[in-house]
């Protein structure tokens, strides 16, 4: 049967791949033909168990161990992926963390490394991966911000800085990458079950369900399905666009 959306041939790197919203859109991209790139930095298990996964729905899949805030170790990534497969056509900046703590007790370190895995890791990646993208003249990059980066959020002003600043790299990348035909657009996923909201206590998670008009939290898949859409042909016209994948709690 033709795929609605189909990616064969194909490349895609997946940041932050090893669990959640990343190994679901990992999954996602592979379904439809792509081949993809599993990015993890300390998983290794989760991550290879995925790429054997991947790897068994027919698309040609690769484990790599790198930190996204590390300039090194991402262009040792990307010359690595370029030596296995020779390009890289699909980019989804997706690997996150949180540090959550009101202002007064946030630690420098608790605001650097939410700063580098979520902004300076996708500023990284952007960068080296864009440079093959340019010269294809084709490429879509998609980010993964979030719900706080648009209406702010308290507990998190380091997560809502890095994610609204993900935003402004979305916008100025799209406009800068456009003549080139290469498309850059953003998520902001809503609250997503995964290990990274299982955390969150009960009167919390009340709290969001009330300030969420559907009324449920989101799944990993309705995000990676956007990326999807993003990535494909399907969108080819647009670029510079957030999309909010929330439950209509951004609105
Ligand atoms: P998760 O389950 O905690 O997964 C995070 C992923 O990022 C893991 O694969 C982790 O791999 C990877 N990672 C962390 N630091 C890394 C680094 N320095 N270099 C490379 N990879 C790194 O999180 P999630 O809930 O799926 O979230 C994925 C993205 O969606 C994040 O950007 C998050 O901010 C965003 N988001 C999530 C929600 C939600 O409700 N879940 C809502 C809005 C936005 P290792 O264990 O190997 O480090």
């Amino acid at each position: 049967m033709e795929k609605f959306i189909d990616l064969t041939n194909k490349v895609a790197l997946v940041t932050g791949a090893s669990r959640g919203i990343g190994r679901e859109t990992a999954l996602t991209l592979a379904k439809a033909g792509s081949n993809v790139v599993v990015n993890y930095s300390k998983s290794e298990e989760q991550a290879k168990e995925l790429v054997d996964k991947l790897n068994s729905l027919g698309s040609k899949a690769i484990a790599i161990r790198a930190d996204v805030h590390a300039e090194d170790q991402v262009i040792e990534m990307i010359n690595k992926i370029v030596l296995e497969f020779e390009t890289i056509d699909i980019l989804v900046n997706n690997a996150g963390i949180t540090r959550d703590s009101l202002i007064a007790r946030m630690s420098i370190s608790d605001w650097e490394d939410v700063l580098n895995v979520c902004l300076k890791g996708a500023f990284l990646c952007s960068k080296y991966v864009s440079r093959i993208m340019i010269r294809k003249r084709s490429g879509a990059i998609v980010n993964i911000s979030s719900v706080a980066g648009v209406r702010g959020n308290p507990g998190q002003v380091n997560y809502s800085s890095a994610k609204a600043g993900l935003i402004g790299l979305t916008k100025s990348l799209a406009r800068e990458l456009a003549p080139r035909g290469v498309r850059v657009n953003a998520i902001a996923p809503g609250y997503i079950k995964t290990e990274l909201t299982d955390r969150l206590s009960e009167t919390v998670r009340e709290k969001i369900l009330k300030a969420t008009p559907l009324g449920y939290l989101g799944e990993t898949k309705d995000v990676a399905n956007s990326v999807l859409f993003l990535v494909s042909d399907l969108a080819r016209y647009i670029t510079g666009h957030v999309l909010l994948v929330d439950g209509g709690m951004g609105m």
